[in-house]
């Protein structure tokens, strides 16, 4: 075991578009939170882990104390060896929370900028602004905390494509270390959601969100940028997200906090979604998970090949046979070589991997790795 994910599910507001696992911070009981995700923590086996990723909500909505009790335990009972990222948000990222960060060994952020626009950044509902973006970051390289991913969106309500230029000419000022850049999903039971079936909000069409995702991965690469996922880029190898990695390797990992999710044993858990919930169960218990679903065979396949093929390098052809003791091939032969003659997939050397072509489409071409 690897990978451990953490999460924090308070936010200062709630944005229009988030279907996450997230409750306004106001009224919350968020020092018992602390204390019961700690306690979750307590009872993890594994001590020693390659990663650490604590994310929500909003990890930086907490206030210092709650801060430092978190990152105080992390570092008195976690040897983390590579990777340990706090997602943060730009107006909430104040030097003493960055330094805080720093000096309990965090090693990278992930800031959640979505976009540069000030108007755009209203009608997500976000709390923050341009200027807050540049401050931010501004203190985080002053403090050396300087290995940080901007996290942004397209296809936003509003949008033109001079948005998305803008967005490139920021990156090429600030030089972030990585970027994840995904298209806006409007989600169920969002603002946007209702929003858009009451016909008060538009966004463009699949034929504008495929020019802004080719326009996105082909100004990235002219601005030095090197794409080793369906939506994230990174300055140098060295950069991408390991833990990330974890999940599209389709590796196992632990989840920890109101909603999460874990992968262990071939079993994928989650936990007890509502945050009076699960400091309840945590109170009497020494985990709060709801439900262990088992993977069955066809399950593994199919999650194998979704998550693998989002990487650039995509699967490696050998590891299913290892991890399952089938060929990939006996499994999946027909639907290759179909998504091949259509140039949707390509093989290199020991990978099986999606074309230019087969991003624009991944979607379609995942539909087919499906087991009726
Ligand atoms: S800050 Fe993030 S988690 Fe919170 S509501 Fe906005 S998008 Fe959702």
């Amino acid at each position: 075991m690897d990978s451990l994910y953490i999460h924090i599910p308070f936010c200062n507001r709630i944005c229009a578009y988030c279907d996450f696992n997230k409750f306004l911070i106001d009224n919350q009981p968020v020092d018992t939170y602390v204390d019961m995700l700690i306690k979750e923590l307590k009872y993890l086996k594994e001590r020693s882990l390659k990663t650490i990723y604590v994310g929500g909500g909003t990890p930086t909505a907490l206030n210092l104390n709650q801060l430092e009790r978190l990152l105080s335990f992390i570092n008195d009972n976690f040897n983390v060896s590579h990777e340990y990222t706090f997602e943060a948000n730009p107006d909430e990222l104040t030097t003493e929370k960055i330094s805080l960060l720093k000096e309990y060994g965090v090693n990278r952020v992930s800031l959640g900028v979505q976009t540069f626009d000030n108007e755009l950044l209203k009608i997500l509902g976000r709390t923050h602004n341009f200027d807050d973006i540049y401050r931010s970051i501004n203190h985080m390289e002053k403090i050396g905390l300087d290995n940080y991913s901007i996290d942004l969106m397209y296809n936003l309500p509003g949008e033109t494509s001079q948005h998305i230029e803008d967005s490139l000419n920021n990156i090429k000022v600030l030089q972030p270390k990585h970027i994840s850049w995904y298209s806006l999903i409007i989600e169920k039971h969002t603002i946007f959601y209702n929003k858009i079936k009451q016909g008060k909000l538009h966004i463009a069409n699949s034929e504008v969100e495929g020019k802004r995702y080719e326009r996105v991965m082909e100004g990235l690469k002219k601005i030095g940028y090197h794409q080793y996922e369906i939506s994230n880029f990174s300055s140098d190898p060295k950069y991408e997200s390991m833990h990330n990695k974890t999940y599209w390797k389709n590796n196992e990992y632990y989840g920890a906090g109101a909603g999460s999710h874990g992968y262990v044993n071939g079993e994928r858990y989650f936990n007890v979604k509502p945050v009076p919930h699960y400091i309840n169960r945590m109170k009497e218990d020494t985990n709060a998970i709801k439900e262990i679903h088992k993977l069955s065979n066809k399950e593994m396949y199919e999650e194998e090949m979704f998550l693998n093929l989002r990487l650039n390098k995509g699967l490696k052809i050998n590891q299913f046979k290892d991890k399952y003791g089938v060929s990939l091939f006996d499994i999946y032969g027909d639907v290759i070589e179909k998504h091949i003659n259509q140039n949707n997939l390509q093989i290199n050397g020991e990978y099986l991997s999606l074309t230019e072509q087969g991003k624009m489409v991944g979607n379609d071409v995942f539909i087919d790795f499906l087991i009726d």
